[in-house]
């Protein structure tokens, strides 16, 4: 086989560019990559999230790039100093998941615009972020599966040289065309995961609680209502869960909800966060990892205002919905044994020895 090569594009995933290196030589994608990459597994695992060096090697030495050509078309070479170090299976906040599920995807991580799409039929790396909901160029959202069947974009299956068609229902992928409200807002939300932000802007980590903090116990979905109406968007009982899953027409609404509230200062939003009962313990049953500017901006502010966050009732009250979860976990048990299980969580979350 002659090998026909074409250098990636700006951002552009590694299944991207092995989609379009496929159709320069008129191959599916699986013929193509079974034959020059043989032995190594592409598509039955997120290989646009990680790679070892041993398959980065392979590849870089199979299709004539270098090593840091192919790592930087994967998100943990192309954005691991912004999110933090992404191995294999870690759970990397920000990264949206794609639910692998042999050649197939579950999930509806990998959005995309339309419009770049139909123009090039080239996926990038940032579209897999969730603090992305716009394209910059054509200031249209991005979607995350096909308009007609919503079935998440897969490129194994779809035709080498017919890229605007649905693989699963055969129908034209139509940009829808509108242009949404918000775009300025979401692009402003987007620049505070930019390096140069000041530094007592929200870092990543506190960032993410805020989203989650939204998503989780009742003061945090009231706070999510009270900032959804206040730029005119209707509240929403669905979204729910991990921030990282939840569907991206949904966080265009989270997303510029949460960054007007930000513009409107630090005093604003402590004042929103006691407004609505948030605790700093509330803020911390969603914080994974470092949170900079929640722990020095934020904490005092709601520790002096607050009730006492130390005694029991209180853990009692904001941890109602973890407990009762742990005791549904229980039911089997007796209910002597429930509420010990319940008094030991709610002793080491205190830091009581246990006698
Ligand atoms: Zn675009
Ligand atoms: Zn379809």
């Amino acid at each position: 086989m002659i090998h026909l090569f074409r250098w990636p594009r700006e951002d552009e995933t590694l299944s991207s560019w092995l989609y379009w290196q496929s159709r320069l030589h008129g191959l599916s994608p699986q013929t193509y990559t079974a034959m020059s990459l043989p032995g190594l597994e592409i598509w039955t695992r997120d290989a646009d999230r990680w790679l070892s060096d041993i398959a980065i090697q392979k590849i870089a030495c199979c299709l004539g790039q270098s090593q840091a050509t192919v790592k930087s078309m994967t998100l943990a070479g192309r954005y691991g100093e912004v999110l933090g170090e992404i191995r294999q299976y870690n759970s990397v906040h920000w990264i949206m998941p794609i639910g692998v599920y042999h050649r197939r995807r579950r999930l509806h991580g990998q959005q995309f615009c339309p419009e770049c799409y139909l123009e090039g039929s080239v996926l990038k790396l940032s579209w897999r972020l969730a603090w992305n909901s716009f394209c910059e160029k054509h200031q249209c959202p991005l979607i995350d599966a096909c308009p007609a069947c919503d079935e998440p974009l897969t490129l194994f299956y779809t035709d080498p040289y017919h890229h605007n068609v649905c693989f699963n229902c055969g129908r034209y992928i139509a940009s829808p065309g509108q242009k949404e409200r918000h775009y300025d807002l979401c692009m402003a939300f987007s620049r505070r995961f930019s390096s140069a932000v000041r530094a007592d802007a929200p870092d990543p980590g506190s960032l993410r609680t805020l989203m989650t903090l939204q998503l989780g116990q009742s003061q945090g979905r009231h706070l999510q209502s009270t900032w959804r109406s206040r730029i005119g968007a209707v509240p929403s009982a669905t979204a729910r869960g991990r921030w990282e899953y939840v569907r991206t027409a949904e966080r265009r609404v989270l997303i510029p909800a949460t960054e007007a509230a930000l513009q409107t200062g630090l005093k604003r939003i402590v004042d929103d966060l006691i407004g609505h009962r948030i605790t700093r313990e509330c803020l911390r049953n969603h914080q994974v990892g470092q949170n900079l500017w929640l722990e020095k901006y934020v904490y005092p502010e709601l520790d002096t205002k607050q009730r006492s966050p130390k005694s029991r009732s209180n853990y009692k009250a904001e941890m109602a919905d973890p407990l009762r979860e742990i005791q549904r976990r229980h039911t089997s048990a007796s209910r002597r044994t429930r509420r010990e299980a319940r008094a030991h969580c709610i002793d080491i979350m205190l830091g009581i020895p246990r006698q």
